[in-house]
């Protein structure tokens, strides 16, 4: 199989898998327990997180696991809107977020929120100034992702951030870094809360983080109970996830610099072998090195990705969370309807190789020409 779907998932290295396996069968306590099998498992805990902290250049104390992207995505909106309760029931984000953040909002409307969705270019850029401009007394928070999971444009947040308190210091700042995981420093980026998901870097599914900036105070708990986690996400920690979340963080901080020349290589040849394919053009002006969007223009993507799969090459028509829905990211795209009907998205991991690009280019020329049975 040829996995050119890194955005949707990552493969779990041996490592990771070993880390989480030993949790699972021998340090298996609770952190919550009172001997010392227990107290071990909190200091292992605390220790994981520093790990994940160390990654996202964030303190390890404002920083709390959640089970998935998504639950960090809700719990930052909804903690935002209920800090700045007195400050107004607006929200700014974008047309093109993940579904975790924009379901979120279209509940915060249903709640009396009113949300402004900024349109991107045709290219998928939003400006700081654009979302800056949105910005009004009553915002009440502002989230814009740090990198787009369809198209790997990589948005403004840090100049956001800096921009913020000038057009109102209240207002609070949340990113989705899912898929930028890798690539940022929380300190430097300035948001005030900075969701991240563990399977998108060789981690478990099931497994995130949220970050919160220490000026959010008393912040709103996502899950009262027991207490874990500062009693802001009650539940018993998730042990094997955090373990393999922070191996998975370990390895990608050992071989950044190498991963990230790796991917900005990879993406390079990829875009030439297949713009040289009659009829494939890019799509939007993504930067981020793991994702490369293009649109096969006349041919449905959803049949290019189940040609491609019966030939044990895996690619994506947008948002792997958006399987047999048309993408609300390549629609607020506004592309002739040709180019819009034949996006697929290819992203890449550190394991990935030039031969795979070169089978991938090969099977879609092959769909190109007509030679493999259209579905
Ligand atoms: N945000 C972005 C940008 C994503 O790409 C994803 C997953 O695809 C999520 C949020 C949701 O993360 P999770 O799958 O951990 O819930």
């Amino acid at each position: 199989m040829i996995y050119l779907d890194h955005a949707a998932t990552t493969p779990v290295p041996r490592e990771v898998a070993s880390a989480m396996y030993e949790v699972l069968t021998e340090q298996f306590g609770n952190p919550s327990s009172q001997y010392p099998f227990g107290a071990e498992m909190k200091k292992r805990v605390e220790g994981w997180r520093e790990t994940v902290a160390a990654l996202m250049d964030c303190p390890a104390d404002r920083l709390f696991f959640t089970s998935c992207g998504t639950e960090g995505d809700n719990w930052a909106l909804r903690a935002a809107a209920w800090q700045n309760r007195h400050v107004g029931r607006h929200i700014v984000t974008t047309a093109v977020e993940h579904s975790a953040v924009l379901e979120c909002c279209k509940w915060l409307e249903r709640d009396g929120y009113e949300v402004t969705y900024l349109a991107p270019d045709q290219d998928g850029t939003i400006t700081a100034a654009q979302v800056l401009e949105a910005v009004r007394p009553d915002t009440a928070a502002v989230s814009v992702m740090l990198v787009n999971n369809e198209l790997g444009t990589v948005y403004p947040v840090a100049d956001i951030a800096k921009g913020l308190p000038l057009r109102n210091p209240k207002t609070l700042l949340h990113t989705d870094a899912v898929q930028g995981l890798t690539a940022f420093s929380a300190r430097r980026l300035g948001a005030d809360f900075v969701t991240v998901s563990a399977h998108k870097i060789g981690g478990p599914k099931g497994i995130g983080a949220l970050y919160i900036n220490p000026r959010v105070k008393n912040p709103r708990p996502l899950l009262p109970g027991g207490g874990q986690e500062k009693s802001l996400r009650s539940g018993t920690e998730a042990t094997a996830q955090m373990a393999g979340f922070a191996r998975a963080a370990e390895l990608r901080l050992e071989r950044l610099e190498e991963n990230r020349a790796h991917l900005e290589s990879l993406r390079a040849y990829a875009r030439e072998t297949l713009l040289s394919i009659p009829d494939i053009v890019p799509v939007g002006a993504g930067t981020a090195p793991h994702i490369l969007a293009l649109s096969l223009a006349g041919w449905p993507a959803g049949n290019i990705v189940n040609d491609l799969g019966n030939q044990g090459i895996c690619v994506s028509a947008g948002s792997a969370c958006h399987q047999g829905k048309p993408s609300h990211v390549i629609a607020a795209l506004r592309l002739p309807k040709r180019v819009a009907s034949g996006v697929i998205r290819l992203s890449f991991g550190p394991e990935t190789t030039r031969a795979e690009i070169d089978a991938c280019a090969q099977a879609l020329r092959r769909h190109h020409d007509g030679r493999m049975p259209m579905l």
